[in-house]
């Protein structure tokens, strides 16, 4: 299997690894099958390049993914993919997929199979079905594809992933970290963010469980469900106000504090961006366990930065891993943020979308202007 990481906000550096193919990438390989990864967010190459990669082997399958603003790339790779590797299964999935599966299984006539919101269990029966030569595809839940009257199919709901601690930690390895990624390393929102050398990001939970009217959770938080047109065909749906459904997931502080002691350990990084929606609201979901319990075991494990520990002003010296997250302004207080602050929290990052009460009460943030 070939993924390729489409390229998305062109206007900026590459600075995150694509979290979601590195899991996956690494899921397929736990299940024995061969993958490569072809990152051209990082390597932004002209289409000879990826012409060269897509003739390089003979790949089985070719999975894409990625949120909406990387469909321009998405597009064209695909269309490249369909006349240089004709045999090969395309599959693509992510936000792009999921937010309109129908639509854009029309656009990209080139996709065989859609993977409609969570892939960590549909991957891996896709890829077995491919590995067996059967096609059986309406058994697969969670996915989208045609049948052999070019009709597009959806089949049944996929659950959720109920216990994230069961996934294996991300493919880091298959990317270009020394080359790109740990070069812009950089976040500007504190001075430890400004002078990371080797950042990477994590993803300790899924989901949030506030109801900001303009949020999009991609079908991973329980908010998305299918129903019918007024064809009968099915579609996806998200909520809408007054039917509010969520699921919310985390990882235990264990697994999270062993994948950065991990991550330490293998590549020497100094900082960690939790890439969550929202670490504040995930511990109040908690019920103000996991962020306590999190910063206890980033202690406990070595992980506070020296300039901490030792009360002195942070500069190249310092030793350990500052990290940073997303907070809401109603939820966090002096107690969690001084508890944070100590584990080497260096910024948290609000979203602050308006100062006027009456915008403010309308987009459901659950925030007032003294908050
Ligand atoms: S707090 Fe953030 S992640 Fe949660 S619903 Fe609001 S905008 Fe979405």
């Amino acid at each position: 299997i070939l993924f390729i990481n489409p390229v998305v906000r062109e206007e900026d550096l590459p600075r995150h690894v694509p979290y979601g193919i590195a899991l996956l990438a690494s899921i397929a390989m736990n299940q024995g099958h061969q993958v490569q990864v072809f990152d051209q967010n990082a390597w932004r190459t002209d289409p000879e390049t990826i012409d060269e990669v897509l003739k390089a082997d003979s790949w089985d399958v070719i999975g894409l993914g990625g949120i909406t603003t990387a469909y321009n790339s998405i597009k064209s790779i695909v269309k490249q993919a369909k006349v240089i590797c004709p045999e090969s299964t395309i599959i693509l999935g992510g936000g792009v997929l999921t937010s309109i599966p129908r639509e854009i299984m029309g656009f990209l006539p080139e996709v065989k199979i859609g993977v409609i919101g969570e892939a960590f269990n549909t991957l891996p029966e896709i890829l077995k079905m491919i590995d067996v030569k059967e096609n059986n595809w309406s058994a697969i839940d969670g996915i989208i594809f045609r049948d052999k009257e070019n009709k597009l199919i959806v089949t049944k709901q996929r659950e959720l992933v109920e216990n994230l601690d069961s996934l294996p930690f991300p493919a880091w390895e298959l990317f270009p970290l020394e080359e790109i990624y740990f070069k812009n390393s950089q976040l500007i929102f504190s001075e430890e963010g400004m002078t990371t050398k080797r950042r990477l990001d994590i993803n300790a939970s899924f989901g949030c469980s506030l109801i900001c009217r303009y949020c999009y959770h991609l079908g991973l938080a329980g908010d998305m469900s299918y129903s019918s047109d007024k064809n009968g065909k099915e579609k996806v749906v998200f909520d809408e106000p007054g039917s509010y459904t969520r699921t919310n997931r985390f990882h235990s502080p264990e697994y999270i504090v062993k994948m950065v002691k991990f991550l330490r350990e293998k590549y020497n990084v100094d900082f960690i961006s939790f890439l969550d929606e929202n670490l504040m609201t995930m511990d109040q979901y908690s019920g103000r366990t996991w962020i306590k319990e999190i910063c206890r075991l980033w202690v406990e494990n070595g992980l506070q930065p020296t300039c901490i520990r030792d009360k002195i002003p942070h500069d190249e010296t310092c030793s350990g891993v500052h990290w940073a997250g997303t907070s809401h302004a109603t939820l966090c207080n002096q107690e969690v943020l001084k508890t944070m602050r100590n584990a080497g929290c260096s910024h948290l990052i609000y979203g602050y979308e308006s100062f006027s009460p009456e915008v403010m009460k309308s987009i459901g943030k659950g925030a007032t202007p003294e908050t």
